[in-house]
Formats: structure tokens, C-alpha cells, sequence
């Protein structure tokens, strides 16, 4: 199919390449080498002198990670010959988008079918004057100047305890206030209350069930004040504030309107299953529609989308999208929560497996954590995988591919694991699950 792509920034890659997963990867990844050089090499018997952080370095570095990565995408779209137009793209008719350039001038171009990509933008709350310099999102978070004395976080979400880890880990004190009485509350709560351990081991302190009422900008300070169950008020005093309470719908511009395709309550762009509008001809995809917010998710969609237009029959299994935290232990799920088990009345048993019993873990030093299978009490069908501990992010693969083919927590325990790895972790735990059968525990 003739292709164009509009993009209004001058880089391609969304927020994903140039604001999200790749530049917060990069910091995690650097923050995690200086924590390991100030805090285990000496017990690994590596003795360094004047360890310290360049963090101009260290966000140059990001920086560069991400100019490679979009400069890949830019060479797809030559290879796949796309037509590449930067510009605010906004609907005149149903298959008519118009351009406007930076320059304001502008270009109208035509489509059989239009895709709606426009993904998802930082969300505040109404009293809180985000000036981007005290008070900030996760795209300030990814270029700071100075590492932060105390950073307060609002929101225990994803991308907060990823970039408070960032910034936790060289150095800066970290709190954060969470209306919830859990991190990371979407997940199988086993994983918020393990992961507030090993960060408050990182010197995080936890404000939960505690509601942002004010966030004042004072100059060199910010004060957030919160108020708990009881209604007493706490006032916390930081440097940097960090908002990060989740992501809106972005249809700014997008003049859907002019096409007839309806939004709903919340601002996502209306789909049915087929990923279609209300529009026969209009689709869309990723952060802007319904489900988790997720670059993995975002793709599936796109190529699902492809697919449909092509006449294709395509297919998403949304339980089976995983999803990810990058602190260090990383966190990864897939399938159903104990918690959703439990709404559904479902019987299930459960087999857990701590990383604090795994070989390949202590040879590490990174005992945090533990893998847990939740598997039907009848079938011993593998319905969800929750894992907390090293390198979980890559090992929650093998668990989307068991799922997927629908294996039962007998199948995995009868198929080798290299030894010593982490991923014998979740053997062992499936071995747990079915008759408590785990080898090392
Ligand atoms: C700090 C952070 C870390 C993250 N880490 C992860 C992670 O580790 N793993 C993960 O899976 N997800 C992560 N995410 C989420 C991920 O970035 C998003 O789910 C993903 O980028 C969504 O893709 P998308 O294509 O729907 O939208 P986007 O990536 O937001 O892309 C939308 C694009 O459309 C452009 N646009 C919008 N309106 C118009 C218009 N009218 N005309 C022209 N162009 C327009 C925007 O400029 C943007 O480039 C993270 C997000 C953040 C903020």
C-alpha cells in the first residue's frame, strides 16, 4: 500500500524513541552501573577511587541513544518507501488530512484509509501549575541539569518509580505520595509490596493513601501538601516535584471532528474491535484508544491495523501483553492478577519462587524478589505470571509464550532450564504450583 506518515516534530519515534521508553532505559541503565560501582563492587573485589556522576555525560549519553534510534527509524522509512511529511496533521474531511509546517505553510494530502496515532501526553491535576522547571513530567525528568537533593514524586505508577530510581539511585533523596494504599496498583499486588522494600532499601519513602491537595512553587523549593485517611494534612518540602499520575488521550489539533470520528468521555478516539471509528475508513492505534499504554501494545495494534486493510484477519490477545517496570528488581506481568482471580471467583492455586533460593541470583547479589504462577486449581491452565527480581523484564517472554499456547504450570516444570539462570526461577515456581513440587525451596 502507498504509504505517508505526518509527524509534527521534527523527529520521528513519538514519545516511545524521544521521551519515553528509550531515554528513561538509558538513564536506568546508567544510574543502575554508578549505584552497582558505589554500593557491591567493593564486595565483588573491585576497589575504585573518586567515583563520581557526570550526569551532563550521562544525559548526553541519553541523548545519543535516542538520536540513533530515531535516525533507524528515519532509514525504515526510506527503506519501506513511506512518505514522510512533518507537520500538524489535522482532519478537513474523512480522507482529507491538511499539513501545517512550522513554517505555517501548508499542504493538504488524501487517503483511502487513515490511521489516528497521536498518542498520549502527561496528565496533571487541575490545581497544579506544571512550570516545567520545579514542578515537572517525565519529559523534564529525562534532561534535569542537577541531580535532585529530594525529589517528590506524585503517582507510584510505572514511570514514577522508574525515574525516582533513576535519580534515587545517584544520589537524590526520593518521596512519594500515592493516593492508592499501593505502588504500581495495576499489577498482582505481591509485586507494588515487594518492589517498596527494595526501594526503600534505595532510601525512598512511601506516602500511600495520602492526596495531593496543594503543589506551590516557592522558588529554589516546592512544597506539596497531602492529606491522609484521617484528614491531617502532611507538607513535604523537595527541590524537584515530579507529576506523574498517568497519561491522557492527545487529540489537540487532530480536528477530528471535521471526519465525524467520535471521542469518548475520557478523550480516547472511539474503536470497536477492529481497531475501526465509527469513520469505516479511519482506524486507530496505541496511547490514544482504549487498553494499556504500552509501546509493545501501540505496535501490535499497528500491524493489526495493517492487516485489516489488507484484508486480512488478524488477531490480539490483550491478556497476554505484558507488562513491565525497569527499577532494579525489574517487575513483569502477564495474564490475570491474583486480585482479578479472586473478583472472578475462579479457583486457583498458586506456586512462588523466591530469588533469595536461586543460585544464579546469589552469584549477582541480586537476591530481591520472587516469581509467582498463578495456575486453574483444576487444569493447572498457567492463567498469570508475576515476576519481581533480575533481568524479569526479558524472562517474562517465555511465560507470554507459555500462556499463549496455552500451557499448564506441569508443562514448564518438565522442560530444561539452563543452569544456573534466573529464568529457573519460573520452573521452580511452576513446580510450586503444581503439588508445592519446587526443587530449592
Ligand atoms: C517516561 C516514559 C517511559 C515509558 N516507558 C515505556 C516502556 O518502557 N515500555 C513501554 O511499552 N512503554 C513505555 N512508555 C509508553 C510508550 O511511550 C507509549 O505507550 C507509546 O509511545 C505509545 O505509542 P503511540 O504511537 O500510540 O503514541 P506516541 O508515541 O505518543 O506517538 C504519537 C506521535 O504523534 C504525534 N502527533 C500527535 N498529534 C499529531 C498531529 N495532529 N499531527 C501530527 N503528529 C501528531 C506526536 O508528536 C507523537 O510523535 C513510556 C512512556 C513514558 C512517558
Amino acid at each position: 500500500m502507498k504509504t505517508a506518515l505526518i509527524e509534527k516534530y521534527s523527529t520521528l519515534g513519538g514519545t516511545c524513541l524521544n521521551v519515553g521508553c528509550i531515554p528513561s532505559k538509558a538513564l536506568l541503565d546508567s544510574s543502575e552501573h554508578y549505584h552497582n560501582a558505589a554500593h557491591t563492587f567493593k564486595t565483588h573485589g573491585i576497589d575504585l577511587e573518586n567515583l563520581g556522576v557526570n550526569l551532563t555525560q550521562m544525559i548526553a549519553r541519553k541523548d545519543d541513544v535516542v538520536k540513533q534510534n530515531v535516525e533507524g527509524i528515519q532509514f525504515l522509512m526510506k527503506k519501506n518507501k513511506i512518505d514522510v511529511f512533518h507537520g500538524l496533521g489535522s482532519f478537513v474531511d474523512k480522507n482529507t488530512v491538511k499539513i501545517t509546517k512550522e513554517d505555517a505553510s501548508a499542504e493538504e494530502i488524501t487517503g483511502k484509509n487513515i490511521i489516528i496515532a497521536t498518542g498520549s501526553k502527561p496528565s496533571t491535576l487541575p490545581f497544579i501549575k506544571l512550570d516545567k522547571q520545579r514542578v515537572i513530567t517525565s519529559t523534564e525528568a529525562l534532561k534535569l541539569k542537577e541531580i535532585p537533593k529530594h525529589m517528590i514524586i506524585i503517582g507510584g505508577g510505572v514511570i514514577g518509580m522508574e525515574l525516582g530510581s533513576v535519580y534515587g539511585r545517584l544520589g537524590a533523596k526520593v518521596s512519594v505520595v500515592e493516593y492508592l494504599d499501593a505502588i504500581i496498583p495495576s499489577m498482582d499486588r505481591t509485586m507494588g509490596k515487594e518492589l517498596q522494600k527494595s526501594l526503600k532499601k534505595l532510601g525512598f519513602d512511601f506516602y500511600l493513601k495520602h492526596k495531593v491537595v496543594a503543589v506551590e512553587n516557592q522558588g529554589d523549593e516546592v512544597e506539596v501538601k497531602a492529606e491522609n485517611a484521617k484528614g491531617e494534612t502532611i507538607s513535604l518540602k523537595g527541590d524537584y516535584v515530579l507529576v506523574s499520575i498517568g497519561r491522557r488521550p492527545y487529540t489537540d489539533g487532530l480536528n477530528a471532528e471535521a471526519a465525524g470520528v467520535k471521542l469518548t468521555d475520557r478523550g480516547q478516539v472511539e474503536v470497536d474491535e477492529h481497531l475501526r471509528t465509527n469513520v469505516p475508513n479511519i482506524f486507530a492505534i496505541g496511547d490514544v484508544v482504549k487498553g494499556a499504554m504500552l509501546a509493545h501494545k501501540a505496535e501490535e495494534e499497528g500491524a493489526f491495523v495493517a492487516e485489516v486493510i489488507a484484508g486480512q484477519k488478524p488477531h490480539i490477545n490483550y491478556l497476554l501483553i505484558p507488562g513491565v517496570v525497569y527499577t532494579w528488581p525489574e517487575v513483569a506481568s502477564v495474564g490475570y492478577t491474583e486480585e482479578q482471580l479472586k473478583e472472578q471467583k475462579r479457583k486457583y492455586k498458586t506456586g512462588k519462587f523466591p530469588f533469595m533460593a536461586s543460585g544464579r541470583a546469589r552469584a549477582s547479589m541480586d537476591t530481591d524478589g520472587v516469581v509467582k504462577v498463578l495456575a486453574d486449581a483444576e487444569t493447572d491452565e498457567i492463567l498469570g505470571v508475576h515476576m519481581i527480581g533480575p533481568r524479569t523484564a526479558d524472562m517474562i517472554a517465555e511465560a507470554v509464550v507459555a500462556m499463549e499456547y496455552r500451557a499448564s504450570a506441569e508443562d514448564i516444570s518438565r522442560m530444561s532450564h539452563a543452569h544456573p539462570t534466573y529464568t529457573e526461577a519460573f520452573k521452580e515456581a511452576c513446580l510450586a504450583a503444581t503439588d508445592n513440587r519446587a526443587l530449592h525451596i
